[in-house]
């Protein structure tokens, strides 16, 4: 079955065509633009650019699949976590579309659909893997039984995520938001060892993840370079922050797997993107015997595929679909891959 993806949670518009594990047509609007000046996403601003971009963004992705709106045979939609307006711009247009086209409507669990798309670059899911999802609103490490039905979560950040933890620190730095990418960029410059930043719950035993003392400690060396009146080395505090973020996501994720037993390891996010993230890992498993497999950048971070790819699981599985009174969820748990 060909399957449409929408994705509105946060500040992409995002809408893409999958049959099974394969891409065929994939387009994202960004709203990020007009979000830069304030440093972050501004709820209202990105419902509107949803709105404005919903429709030229499913032309573009049904003309690139060679498709017609005629040919789709099942819709999914964010159904949660994201913001509230945002996600409803989506899960209106993909009831119209679901009724207009007499089809059924999926409402899918974007943080599983972070995971899920791994399956379009790499093929299906070996069972069980185990995922670290790192992004701009959440960090945790998931136990995937099945992507449709059974996702267990192991831990998750106590305080911030790691995408907002580079977004703290880029604007301490006064490097542009979204701060991953500058960051990533500028610690390629820098000694990683110049500076000791703490590793937050490192070795606590847990698979949660802290990173608000990480960006304290940022700020402090900030403020005593200050002082001194000594300029501030970007590139070395960039590499120093980035290593204590990276040690700590990769050994607890590798951990998670050895322990479980499980040899596929499956990284996405936003953060996923990262280049140090994805060096060390890529070290990390090849030592431990795990498979590591990483989207591409441009699957990573927001986007329709992953909704879409998560939504042609939930159909193989023969799961109902959604009512078509289907209620958005800002909170939905990443234990829930559907929202029924
Ligand atoms: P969520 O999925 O939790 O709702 P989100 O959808 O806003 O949050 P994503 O789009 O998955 O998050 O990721 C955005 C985050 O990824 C931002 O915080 C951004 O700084 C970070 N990011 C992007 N590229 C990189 C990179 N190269 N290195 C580190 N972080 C990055
Ligand atoms: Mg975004
Ligand atoms: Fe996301």
């Amino acid at each position: 079955p060909l399957v449409m993806g929408i994705e509105t949670s946060c500040d992409e518009t995002g809408v893409a065509l999958v049959r099974g594990c394969e891409l065929l047509g994939d387009s994202v609007a960004s709203s990020v633009d007009q979000h830069v000046r304030f440093g972050g996403v501004v709820p209202e601003v990105a419902s509107r650019a949803h709105l404005e971009a919903m429709t030229p963004t499913v032309r573009r992705a049904l003309e690139q699949a060679g498709a017609k709106l005629s040919d789709v045979d099942a819709i999914a939609v964010t159904a949660g976590p994201g913001l509230a307006g945002a996600l409803l711009v989506g899960v209106s247009a993909a009831k119209a579309y679901a009724m207009a086209l007499d089809k059924p409507l999926y409402g899918v669990n974007h943080l599983v659909g972070h995971v899920a798309v791994d399956q379009l670059e790499h093929g299906p899911l070996p069972k069980p893997a185990i995922a670290l999802l790192v992004s701009g609103g959440h960090t945790s490490l998931l136990l995937v039984n099945d992507l449709a039905t059974e996702v267990v979560s192991l831990g998750d950040t106590v305080d911030d995520a790691a995408g907002e933890a580079y977004d703290k620190v880029a604007r301490l730095l006064e490097l542009p938001y979204p701060g991953g990418p500058p960051i990533d960029k500028a610690a390629q410059k820098g000694d990683s060892r110049a500076i000791r930043f703490p590793r937050g719950k490192w070795g606590d035993g847990t698979y949660d993840f802290s990173f608000s003392g990480l960006k304290t400690a940022v700020a402090r060396h900030v403020e005593d370079a200050d002082r001194r009146g000594e300029p501030l080395v970007v590139a070395d505090i960039a590499a120093a922050f980035q290593e204590s973020v990276v040690d700590v996501l990769t050994r607890k994720a590798v951990d998670a797997c050895v322990e479980h037993g499980v040899s596929t390891l499956v990284i996405s996010g936003g953060v996923a993107a990262n280049s140090a993230l994805r060096a060390l890992a890529e070290q990390r498993c090849r030592e431990a015997g795990v498979e590591l497999r990483v989207p591409r950048p441009r699957l990573c971070t927001d986007n329709g595929a992953m909704i879409a790819a998560l939504g042609a699981e939930v159909v193989a599985a023969g799961l109902p679909p959604s009512a078509l009174d289907l209620a958005t969820d800002t909170s939905l748990p990443v234990e829930s891959p559907l929202a029924i």
